[in-house]
Parts: C-alpha cells; sequence; structure tokens
C-alpha cells in the first residue's frame, strides 16, 4: 500500500455562528485518496461538495478535525505553504471556469507558471502546448468572453495542468456545458486519469460521476457511500507519490520570492488593465497630473528668473553702490551730491571706482536719421563699473575728461538705428543736441544678458562734456561706486554714509542704496510666490494620491473574483500585493509623465510670452518621484486589503 496523498479525518465546517444561525455543512468526513485515484464526490446540491472541495485544495479551512496531505498536518502550514500547494499541487477547474476575463487565453494558461517562477519562454512554449493538446491551438490570443463555454473549460483546464496539476480538482466541471462539450471534457479528465493524474471530480450528476473509478457519495455533510473501501495498491502507475510531494513541499514552499516576475511584465499587466478603464482613470489622474505639473513648472520659472536676477547682477555687479541727493519735500530743497564730495568719496579706502553720471534723453541726428537716445556723461570708469566693455575703438580717455572733449562711445542699437546695422561707426559725427560729437568707441551689446532691452540704445561721453555743452549742470544726477570688496558692500555704505553726513553738516540728505539688495529683495518676493505655488502642488498631489487610493479600492472591489483566481492558482498574498501596488505605480507614473509633458507644454508658452524659464533635469526626476511615491503611498492600503482577502470568499464574490 502507497502512504494515502490526502487524508481527511473527521472534517466538520460550520458557519455563522455569532450573529447568524450556526449552519454545520460537513458533519464529520472522513476519507483518504491515493496517488493515481479517480474519484467523483457525488451529492445532491446543497450537500457540501464544493465546502468540501475548498477544504481538499486548502482555499479553505475546516471547523474541526484534521487534514494530512502526503502525511503533512495542513492545519500547520503557513500561508505560503498553502499557496504553493494550490499553485504546484492542485489544478482547479470550476463550473463557471473562472478565469480572468482581461487577460487573453494564453496569459491565463501561464499565472500559475508565473507564481511558480518559470522563465517566460518556458511558460510560453509549455502554455502552447498545453492549449494545442486541448484543441484551442488557434485560440490562444482570444479572451475569455470570445470563447464558447467548452472552450473556456479547457483553457482553465490548460491552466490546472500548467505547473503539472498532480491533483485535479474539478467542481461541477460539466455544469454549465452542452452534452457535446460536456463529454469532451470528460473524456480530458479520464485521459488524465489514465497518465496518472489524481482526478476530484464533483459532481451531482450520478452518470458523469460513473466515469471515476471510485465513486463517494455525500449527503446533508456525511459520507454515506464509498464504492471502493479496499483500495488496490497501484505503484506501477507512473503518477507522482506522496513522498515525492512531501518531499518537494518541504523544499519549495520554503523557497522564498520564487516569483521574480519580471517588472516589465507585471507592469504591462498594470498597463493593460488601466487602458480597460482609460477614461476612469484619466479623471482619476488629474489630480497627480496638475500636482507634478505646477511643481515642474514653479521649479522651471523660480530657476529662470533666478538666472535672470544673477545674469543682472553679474551684468551691474554685486558689489555697486548707488548716491544721489534726497529728492525735495515740502519742508526741505532737494540734497545735492556735488563733484566735490565724488572727490572725497573717491579717497576712501573701502571704494574701488566711483562715477558721476549726468544724463537724458537727448534728440540725436546723423544725416536725415534723427532720433532720441539717452545720452550719459560719465567718466573713465564706466566700462570696469557696468562691466561693460567697448569692442570697437576704444573708450575716451582720462584727457578727453579733462578737456571736456566732445567724443561719444555708442550702444549697438544706436549704431543700427542711426548709422545702419553694418556701418562703420568710428570717426562719424553725431549731432548730439545739436552739439557735434565724434563717435570713438562702439559698446558691446548687453540689452539680451541685461534683460533690459533698452540699455544698448545709449550713448556715452564725458562728464565735463555733458555738464557744460548737452545738461547745463554741474551736479551729478547720482553716483554709481563700486565697494572694493563686494563681500563687504554694507561696511563700505556706512563708511560712505558717514562721510557725506560729516560733509554735509550732518544732514542726511541724500540716498544711499545698492542694486544688489534691491534685486535680493525682488528675488525674496518670488520665493514667496514659489513657496505658495509649491503648496499648491503638494495639495495637488494629495488629491491626487487620494484619487488613485479611491480607484485602487473599486478596482479591489471590481476585481476581488480575479484576486481569488489568482489566489486559487497559487499566488501567494505578497504577489497580489505586488499586482496592485505595481497597478498603483503605473497609474502614478503615467500621471506623473502627462504632468511633466503638460508642463513642458506650459514652459513653452511662457518663453514665447517673454517669460523666463529654465527647466532643470533633477526638479523633473523629483517631480516624478514624488507622483510614484504617492503611488505607493496611496496604493499600499488597497493592495494590502486585496492580499488579505480570504481566497473562498474572494471566488465566490460576484
Ligand atoms: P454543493 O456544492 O454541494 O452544492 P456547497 O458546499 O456549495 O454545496 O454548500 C453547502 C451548504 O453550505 C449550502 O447549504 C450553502 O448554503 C452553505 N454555505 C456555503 N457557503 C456558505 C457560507 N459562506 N456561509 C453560509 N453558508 C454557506
Ligand atoms: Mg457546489
Amino acid at each position: 500500500m502507497s502512504t494515502p496523498l490526502i487524508e481527511l479525518c473527521d472534517i466538520r465546517k460550520a458557519y455563522g455562528g455569532i450573529d447568524t444561525p450556526r449552519v454545520e455543512v460537513l458533519r464529520g468526513i472522513s476519507l483518504s485518496i491515493l496517488p493515481g485515484e479517480f474519484i467523483a464526490i457525488v451529492g445532491a446540491s446543497g450537500s457540501g461538495k464544493s465546502t468540501l472541495m475548498n477544504i481538499l485544495g486548502c482555499l479553505d479551512r475546516p471547523t474541526s478535525g484534521s487534514y494530512r496531505f502526503a502525511g503533512k498536518d495542513v492545519a500547520e502550514l503557513a500561508s505560503d505553504e498553502l499557496a504553493w500547494l494550490r499553485r504546484e499541487a492542485f489544478g482547479f477547474v470550476f463550473q463557471g471556469y473562472h478565469l480572468i476575463p482581461s487577460a487573453s487565453a494564453q496569459e491565463n494558461v501561464e499565472m500559475p507558471a508565473i507564481y511558480a517562477g518559470t522563465p517566460a519562454a518556458e511558460r510560453h512554449a509549455r502554455a502552447t502546448t498545453l492549449l494545442e493538446r486541448l484543441g484551442l491551438g488557434s485560440r490562444t490570443s482570444n479572451r475569455p468572453h470570445q470563447l464558447s463555454g467548452g472552450q473556456q473549460q479547457r483553457v482553465s483546464i490548460a491552466r490546472a495542468l500548467m505547473n503539472g496539476g498532480h491533483i485535479i480538482l474539478a467542481d461541477e466541471p460539466t455544469g454549465a456545458l452542452d452534452s457535446h462539450s460536456g463529454t469532451e471534457v470528460m473524456a480530458l479528465l479520464d485521459e488524465l486519469a489514465s497518465q496518472g493524474h489524481v482526478i476530484i471530480l464533483i459532481t451531482h450528476d450520478r452518470e458523469v460521476a460513473a466515469r471515476a473509478h471510485r465513486v463517494v457519495e455525500i449527503r446533508d455533510g456525511l459520507m454515506i457511500s464509498d464504492s471502493a473501501t479496499q483500495q488496490p495498491a497501484d505503484d506501477t502507475r507512473e503518477g507522482l507519490q506522496a513522498g515525492d510531494l512531501r518531499q518537494r513541499l518541504d523544499q519549495g514552499a520554503t523557497l522564498r520570492g520564487a516569483w521574480k516576475g519580471e517588472p516589465l511584465e507585471a507592469l504591462q499587466a498594470a498597463w493593460r488593465v488601466m487602458w480597460i478603464n482609460h477614461f476612469r482613470t484619466a479623471l482619476t489622474l488629474l489630480g497627480i497630473v496638475i500636482g507634478v505639473a505646477s511643481v515642474v513648472v514653479m521649479l522651471a520659472v523660480g530657476e529662470g528668473s533666478k538666472r535672470q536676477v544673477m545674469a543682472q547682477m553679474a551684468a551691474f555687479g554685486s558689489n555697486i553702490l548707488y548716491l544721489n541727493g534726497r529728492h525735495a519735500t515740502l519742508r526741505e530743497p532737494a540734497g545735492i551730491v556735488s563733484l566735490d564730495d565724488v572727490d572725497a568719496i573717491a579717497e576712501l579706502p573701502q571704494v574701488k571706482r566711483i562715477m558721476p553720471v549726468i544724463g537724458g534723453d537727448v534728440m540725436v541726428r546723423h544725416g536725415n536719421n534723427n532720433q532720441k537716445f539717452y545720452v550719459g556723461g560719465n567718466n573713465v570708469e564706466f566700462p570696469n563699473i557696468l562691466n561693460w566693455p567697448v569692442v570697437e575703438g576704444s573708450f575716451f580717455s582720462e584727457a578727453d575728461e579733462r578737456a571736456g572733449a566732445a567724443v561719444a562711445v555708442i550702444g549697438q542699437k544706436v549704431r543700427e538705428k542711426l548709422l545702419g546695422p553694418d556701418a562703420n561707426a568710428l570717426g562719424q559725427y553725431l549731432l548730439i543736441g545739436n552739439v557735434p560729437f565724434q563717435v570713438v568707441g562702439l559698446l558691446a551689446a548687453k540689452g539680451a544678458s541685461s534683460g533690459d532691452q533698452k540699455s544698448d540704445e545709449r550713448i556715452v561721453v564725458p562728464y565735463s562734456a555733458a555738464s557744460t555743452r548737452l545738461f547745463g549742470s554741474h551736479d551729478p544726477e547720482y553716483v554709481i561706486i563700486a565697494s572694493a570688496d563686494s563681500a563687504r558692500v554694507s561696511e563700505t555704505e556706512a563708511a560712505i554714509d558717514r562721510l557725506m553726513r560729516k560733509r554735509h553738516q550732518g544732514k542726511a540728505d541724500f540716498e544711499l542704496t545698492n542694486d544688489a539688495a534691491l534685486i535680493q529683495a525682488e528675488a525674496r518676493t518670488q520665493n514667496s510666490l514659489s513657496l505658495m505655488l509649491g503648496a499648491i502642488a503638494a495639495i495637488s498631489l494629495l488629491v491626487g494620491g487620494i484619487g488613485v487610493m479611491n480607484i485602487m479600492l473599486m478596482t479591489v472591489r471590481e476585481r476581488t473574483r480575479e484576486i481569488g483566481i489568482r489566489m486559487a492558482t497559487g499566488a501567494r498574498q505578497r504577489d497580489i500585493l505586488r499586482q496592485f501596488l505595481s497597478e498603483a505605480v503605473m497609474m502614478s507614473m503615467v500621471g506623473g509623465i502627462t504632468g511633466i509633458l503638460l508642463a513642458l507644454l506650459i514652459g513653452g508658452g511662457l518663453l514665447m510670452a517673454n517669460i523666463a524659464v529654465a527647466f532643470a533635469l533633477p526638479a523633473i526626476l523629483g517631480a516624478f518621484s514624488c507622483a510614484v511615491a504617492t503611488g505607493i503611498v496611496f496604493g499600499f492600503m488597497p493592495a494590502r486589503k486585496a492580499a488579505r482577502l480570504d481566497p473562498v470568499k474572494a471566488l465566490t464574490s460576484e
């Protein structure tokens, strides 16, 4: 005698108890099944057959009694070991086929092998062979709803055989089939039995049961007859023996993470599921799309304006101070900063350069062209203090300054507008407010880098010439001062302030400002704006995350039966967890990518509207990771809920 494969001893199963009346569905079933048996369990509807099958297939646990599988007490097995049994030892065939509707015949058949960690190529080949053997070679890519009942049942038999299917548990396999398909399926089970598979056939139909080699009848949860009490030992049959399965269970079930599951495949499956509900998914993902898009755009605009500010700072110099006489008020006249003040300040050790400025818009003429330009009287410090070199000719000299020479250095736009774009400006005469000035130099183009398009419409002449010949005033309008040390601008500012007060009898009738402070203040307002946009982005991501959670909870509910099927074919809890988590991640990834594309689009629009934007890769990657993290965080709860479902309840759910 060989060891029984399955040994049930006084198995009882009761439902209800606390708030519903307690029903005892199985009332003490004792049954041994040997390797190689083809056994039918027959009984009227409601007699407890399916309940018994779920217990046999380790989908459900009995209320009491013992179940030994290959000599091992099933009650002591962990959930992963039970999953191993469902995956490697059993193959289920259900009355309602229980195929996954979103997957093709081929994919349905392959599923148990995915959970067993079979390499893809081997899996594909075996599934194709099985489907061909069952006469479905041409239907491998059809989805279940495109197949007839008989075909679907054959697909589910192929699935049961995928990992070997040593013990086929068939619950009313012909129940939903016409007689012809039913006969075919029965012939198939017969053939499998003759090949050494253990077949446990459950049916209410005595005629169907008669095909089996042993018939057990149950009624109201009790076994009332067993056709073969003394089972002949048939060790010559090439079926798998209990000892082998026992050994494999001991090794296999403890192997952790057998499902390496190519992540690409998981994502593909997730994509397919998402696509089936794409409209619903798209609506839900709006939160993530908006969140990611606003983060990316906000950072790009922030970065763009920061770069612009830095360009301005570089253009003007961050060590620059401005000094001018205070404007007149009702009580006091305007303050005046004189050239003597300028000379005195120039003596301060903290001051590196100083330049008085007098200027205004003046009509300038050359030939028939005339146009107003800003004309400034400056000194020889101009190229250095404003970081603005001459590209043709040279800047005027100290001697020109002393002599009040009528010489001019002109900006690029002045040449372009008065002389023509490629004209040689040097040596030409311009009539500036009726005084002829000779052009001695051409300034570099500055408009693009300073952010002020007008800056190239400028003419620079010696201060002396400007004050006497053009503006009729000796005192500078304002003074530009370069601090010796750009890190200590405020010290320089204090020194100038002290000196000016001393020279002006203690009166602070002047204003001292600096560029860096102004620009930094502007940058700070922009920062607080960014902060606000950041908060909007964070809220959108949160809303998006809640959307993902909501849709995942819905998915889990809608696909409870699918989860049951996966568990029946041997998925472990963590396989289910991983599947639903990858769906959540897939969704948020799509949301993230859409958000980034939207951001690039908006950025393009802003650029066209002349708003500085600078996309930075780290910002884009950061926003994308945030979206994916949202998916993981908010997808986890629904995925765990799915993983913790009870297999039988999931399978029998609507
Ligand atoms: P069969 O497959 O032989 O038709 P089942 O095993 O499906 O019978 O059911 C046997 C009995 O157990 C039925 O009376 C059914 O109502 C009851 N039953 C099955 N599942 C549950 C459950 N989850 N809760 C309460 N009663 C149940
Ligand atoms: Mg049933």
